[in-house]
């Protein structure tokens, strides 16, 4: 059978290896008996990957050797270095951020704080590596305004009006499922009864996210506003954000009922401004709608928006994302977040129309190049930055904001420094903690999974808000 192999040679980095193959190849598995990595879509060809007794990576291919040249890194980082060498020369192309692979690549931009290092040490493209840089300082100085000792909440609403064709995630539509999200939502307010008072710490932000929370109806949507203020402390300057996600969800009332609670910072998020790929994506929203619900909030006084675009999506080229990008900059909201499309496992949508790598990379690449130079034009910064797995292309999410108003939310989440407790199915608490102080300051991150079912938290939100308690040690 013909395909790639690559034999781990004095190590066990099998997750890291893993990693730098399917930044050029799908369908790569761990054959860790056999102390070897395969992909079946590569090309014919047999690599050994070691680490020499300097602990310097050395990746073999026949008689070639792939050396880094330069300092040596830790043997997890290290081996990723020769193993991209000689993957690109395999593949015949980079990837954009180089052997940078994992969710948090300003994690290791905070770590080198210069751009010349991911460049020279990582391969990572020197935009790339700006961004990188750019965004891991702000996340930082974002972060100084996050208390160590308060902590972040969530409330998951995992429902939205209709399925979005490139989604995975659990949310139910609702469509389909009215009768279960009246129940969720009591549930919900079960919980937040039960467990939020216990509470002892500041709340430092709160992000009201889903799914779509104003897929409730207008009655259910303001309850569940109150229940959340009767229950926790929120001050007034608490930043509260509230994903009102999909514009059809958007009512008067809806907005009338955040500001009543001086909510100010929402998501109106249109992912694209093209409404015929609106509707082949199955959200039944139009471009005209997203304009009209942004001009309401904002005539009623949400002066924190959030929209969000997706680049890479199926029927578009890179000229449409651009075109939504300057669409959304005319518009003016504080923040824009440029996500880019990945493979999805639970998506309905046809696979191939959206991950022919060969046709795609290029210009989903271009396109988010473009669309970046043009927030950058329009005054806007990047503050917060994530990659996910299996990125088709390799790229990233970013969020970038006018002037100081970058979602501290976003930044506690991401940056694992910050404590979040969520409440409702499907969202992760965790508790970082510090291990040792100084320089070598090491951080351990414990999380608590609730259950992800809709159906599944109804019947058991009380055992999950008591499992939370524990965690939390309230
Ligand atoms: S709005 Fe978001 S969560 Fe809801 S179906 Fe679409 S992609 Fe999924």
């Amino acid at each position: 059978m013909r395909m790639l192999e690559v034999l781990l040679k004095g190590h066990d980095k099998f997750y890291g290896v893993t990693d730098v193959v399917r930044l050029f190849y799908d369908g790569v598995t761990e054959d860790k008996s056999a102390g070897r990595v395969i992909c079946e879509s590569a090309p014919d060809a047999k690599l050994i990957c070691e680490l020499d007794l300097s602990g310097r990576s050395v990746t073999s291919w026949g008689a070639k050797r792939y050396i880094p040249q330069g300092r040596i890194l830790e043997p997890g980082r290290e081996i990723k270095r020769s193993l991209y060498l000689a993957m690109r020369e395999l593949a015949g192309h980079d990837v954009p951020w180089g052997c940078l692979t994992g969710i948090r690549p300003t994690l290791v931009a905070s770590e080198e704080n210069s751009p010349e290092a991911l460049v020279r040490d990582y391969y990572v493209r020197e935009d790339k590596a700006r961004i990188a840089c750019e965004t891991a300082r702000e996340e930082l100085r974002l972060l100084d305004r996050i208390p160590e000792e308060s902590v972040n909440i969530y409330v998951g609403i995992p429902f939205c009006p209709s399925r979005c064709s490139y989604c995975s995630f659990i949310a139910e539509d609702t469509a389909h499922h009215m009768d279960r999200l009246t129940a969720y939502e009591k549930a919900l307010e079960g919980e937040i009864r039960l467990l939020a008072p216990r509470i002892n710490r500041e709340i430092a932000t709160l992000y009201v996210g889903g799914g779509t929370p104003t897929v409730l109806p207008d009655a259910e949507f303001a309850r569940l506003l109150d229940c959340i203020y009767n229950n926790m402390s929120i001050k007034d300057n608490t930043e509260v954000t509230v994903e009102a996600g999909r514009p059809d969800t958007i009512t008067a009332y809806k907005l009338e009922a955040m500001k009543e609670h001086g909510i100010s910072r929402i998501c109106i998020n249109p992912q694209t401004m093209r409404t015929d790929t609106l509707a082949k994506l199955n959200r039944r929203h139009t471009a005209e709608d997203v304009v009209s619900i942004y001009r309401l909030a904002a005539s009623m006084g949400f002066d924190l928006i959030n929209m969000d675009l997706i680049a890479g999506l199926p029927f578009e080229d890179a000229s449409s994302h651009v075109d939504s990008v300057k669409a959304l900059i005319d518009l003016q909201p504080a923040n824009i977040t440029v996500h880019t499309l990945y493979k999805k496992r639970r998506a309905t949508l046809d696979k191939s129309v959206v991950m022919d790598r060969d046709d795609t990379r290029g210009s989903v690449d271009d396109a988010v190049r473009e669309g970046y130079d043009l927030l950058y034009e329009a005054g806007y910064h990047p503050y917060y930055m994530y990659r996910q797995k299996d990125t088709g292309h390799g790229l990233e999410n970013t969020g970038f904001a006018k002037g100081d108003t970058g979602c501290l939310y976003n930044v506690a989440m991401m940056t694992d420094f910050r404590d979040v407790l969520s409440f409702g199915a499907g969202g992760s608490s965790k508790r970082c903690f510090i291990q040792a102080e100084g320089p070598d300051s090491k951080r351990r991150v414990e999380r608590c999974a609730t259950i992800k079912d809709a159906i599944g938290y109804i019947a058991r939100y009380e055992e999950m808000a008591e499992r939370k308690a524990g965690f939390f040690e309230l």
